[in-house]
């Protein structure tokens, strides 16, 4: 049974329960009695080792840094634990690089492993993330979590908040989710708009 898992991307905006949709898929493959490792990004510095979601629920998970090689990672999980993996998720997918995308495809090519990778597409200017465009490029499938603008149409944009109002300027990685809102490309707009000419 050495075929390739296949490597999923499952985007959404902020506020989409991206991280709760991975707790819930992670909980199925546990209580089939098979063995998960959930990965998530290093790099803000709250040192996070678990996935959290807003609704309450939250799983441990390895933390991940800009350096470190996330096959060699896995292939080590696999040997120290003597542990037959069955699936590898991946929360906060957009703060990877290109290359450990890279390596998360030999995770599923050469440890036949699905990876399941959850993130945004795209920051708060609407501009793609590194990893997250390398992940569109590479991936076996793709899905939208979908989430609804306060207009009632889809959101597919994030915009960040300081203070709350609308803010343009910063880093593309900002840590925590607290200072962004999804919206429609509309309503987006017309935010953006708003604050340039206030
Ligand atoms: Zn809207």
């Amino acid at each position: 049974m050495n075929v390739p898992g296949k490597v999923y991307f499952k985007y959404g905006v902020m506020g989409s329960s991206k991280s709760f949709d991975l707790i819930r898929a992670e909980f199925n493959y546990r209580e089939r009695g098979m063995d998960t490792f959930v990965l998530t990004q290093a790099s803000d510095t709250r040192n996070r080792k678990v996935v959290k979601s807003r609704i309450g629920v939250s799983v441990d998970a390895y933390a991940v840094t800009d350096s470190d090689n996330i096959y060699d990672i896995v292939r080590r999980k696999m040997d120290e634990e003597k542990k037959q993996l069955r699936v590898v998720f991946v929360d906060e997918i957009h703060f990877f690089t290109p290359e450990q995308i890279d390596q998360l495809t030999d995770v599923s090519d050469y440890l036949f492993l699905p990876v399941i990778c959850y993130g945004l597409r795209s920051d708060f200017k609407s501009r793609m993330f590194p990893g997250s465009k390398r992940l569109l490029e590479v991936a076996d499938e793709i899905e939208e979590i979908k989430a609804m603008c306060e207009c009632g149409r889809k959101a597919t944009f994030n915009a960040r908040f300081v203070n709350g109002r609308p803010a343009l300027g910063g880093k593309q990685i900002q840590v925590g989710d607290q200072e962004y809102k999804s919206f429609c490309r509309k309503c987006y707009k017309k935010l953006y708009r708003d604050i340039r000419e206030s």
